[in-house]
């Protein structure tokens, strides 16, 4: 009974902590608006970097060509090539292969990460098949997606700012990524050229507009997270060139690095980010996306073995290791709906190493991973919710015309497969839109939009066009 009680502690303070009330909710999206308002006038000290892409037009349909694509970041790498047929015949033919990155490259040396990057691609290139197309005498061209910040200095080039997502790789901040790839493809003999330098959510933005007119905005919900959306170019303070001929420019918010004393951070989460490779940065991130979920939940679960032995007299030792629940698992756990919680047990036994757990020690797992994957999606779904907000899409508009259909993109692992996880943010939208501007807001899954993407802005920004 003692137990219990201890346990019911520890869960009501969890709950507490990880509470995202609807009032909450809004005011961290009027304080996302606040930073991006900042980021877009070049403050130094503006939480989102707001980005600018060199990305002022989207594409059309009219693309053709032959094109390839890498996208770069996370656990794999993807490499992808792509038969353009122009408005008519669109996409021809599409081939892709993914490799995953061995972990000792994600902080090792960027020789050694390009090398191996370079000679994947390079294999890939020489299985081009019959179905695929260069005309005589011209250079392959690729586009390249990049998932981490980057100062664009223009659509094909950019120096990394910062590693996130448990990449540390020596010696390439401040370098030019672009012109470590090409050399790396030069030292492979691979002659292909880099005409596009993109990150993942102005590929996923690309590629959701060349499948649909309306797409606004893309968001990326994996191991990381971040979104990109279409600004007006007069918009945005920092931007001293020519304005663009369209009129806007694709900005790459950054948002994971939001930071606000709004946000509902829990001892657990504190303590992950005091620990993690980055402590203080990228705090939104680590409580939305994928690297960091299950982390958060193996946190609590071992504060409630401490506190109130759930599982059982000694505190299991793998329970001690970070990271050895993974958000995938926490995924099957918390969609277990057998009526012993079944699959939940057999993955307590495989991964917490304890065989017999109760069914009430099953309930109390699957609602900790309920209460921080809602506090993720919720936290998600204000994000989505500032960005319409600050392209006026967020309400009916008031001199009584219809507000237009606006679609958002969204990719990445967890949107994909975790599926409570993508009906809260869902949901979530819907609740803060309000039932009428809700019905014109689509968010629709752009299953790796990014790679073809970074290939059709490689094919708009090509050398020959
Ligand atoms: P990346 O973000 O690394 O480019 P993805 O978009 O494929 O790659 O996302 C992969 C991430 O998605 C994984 O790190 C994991 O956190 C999450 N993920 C993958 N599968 C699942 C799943 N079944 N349930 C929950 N999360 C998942
Ligand atoms: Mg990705």
């Amino acid at each position: 009974a003692d137990r219990k009680r201890r346990a019911a502690a520890v869960i009501e303070e969890v709950e507490s902590s990880l509470a995202t009330p609807t009032a909450l909710l809004r005011s961290i999206a009027d304080a996302m608006v606040t930073e991006m308002e900042r980021g877009l006038r070049g403050d130094i000290h503006a939480q989102l970097k707001m980005l600018i892409s060199y990305v002022d037009n989207l594409p059309t349909g009219d693309e053709h060509g032959l094109f390839y694509a890498l996208d770069l970041g996370g656990t794999n790498f993807r490499v992808l090539r792509v038969q353009l047929g122009g408005r008519e015949k669109r996409v021809v033919k599409q081939q892709y292969e993914e490799v995953s990155i061995p972990p000792h490259l994600m902080v090792g040396t960027s020789m050694e990460l390009f090398d191996f990057i370079a000679a994947a691609l390079a294999k890939f290139v020489d299985s081009e098949g019959e179905d695929f197309h260069l005309p005589e005498g011209r250079q392959r061209e690729l586009g390249f997606t990049f998932s981490f910040p980057v100062n664009q200095t223009s659509i094909s080039s950019g120096t990394l700012i910062k590693w996130t997502k448990g990449f540390s790789v020596n010696g390439m901040v401040g370098e030019d990524v672009v012109s470590e790839l090409s050399k790396a493809m030069e030292r492979q003999g691979l002659d292909m050229k880099v005409t596009a330098l993109v990150n993942d959510t102005v590929g996923t933005l690309a590629g959701g507009r060349y499948m649909d007119n309306d797409v606004v905005a893309a968001v990326i919900l994996g191991t990381g997270t971040n979104a990109a959306y279409v600004e007006h170019a007069n918009a945005i303070p920092k931007w001293t060139g020519l304005l663009p001929k369209s009129g806007n420019m694709v900005i790459n918010t950054e948002w994971g690095s939001f930071k606000s004393d709004k946000l509902p951070l829990s001892e657990y989460d504190k303590a992950m980010d005091f620990e993690s490779l980055n402590p203080g940065e990228q705090i939104y991130e680590k409580l939305i996306s994928g690297m960091y979920l299950g982390e958060i939940v193996r946190r609590i679960l071992l504060k409630l073995a401490h506190d109130a032995s759930l599982f059982g007299d000694v505190v299991p030792p793998k329970l001690e290791q970070p990271f050895v629940l993974r958000t995938p698992d926490m995924s099957a756990m918390h969609h277990d709906s057998s009526h012993d919680l079944k699959i939940l047990g057999a993955k307590l036994k495989d991964i917490v190493g304890v065989a017999d757990t109760s069914l009430e020690v099953r309930y109390i797992t699957r609602h900790i991973c309920d209460l921080v994957a809602e506090r993720g999606a919720r936290l998600a779904a204000a994000g989505i919710y500032s960005i319409l907000k600050k392209v006026g899409r967020d309400k009916v508009p008031t001199n009584g015309s219809k507000m237009p259909r606006t679609v958002i993109a969204l990719d990445g692992g967890l949107y994909e497969h975790y599926k409570k996880f993508s009906s809260c943010v869902e949901a979530t939208l819907t609740d803060l839109l309000g039932e009428e501007a809700s019905s014109s807001v689509v968010a629709k899954l752009a299953n790796d939009g990014s790679g073809i993407g970074a290939a059709l802005l490689a094919a708009s920004h090509s050398q020959y066009a």
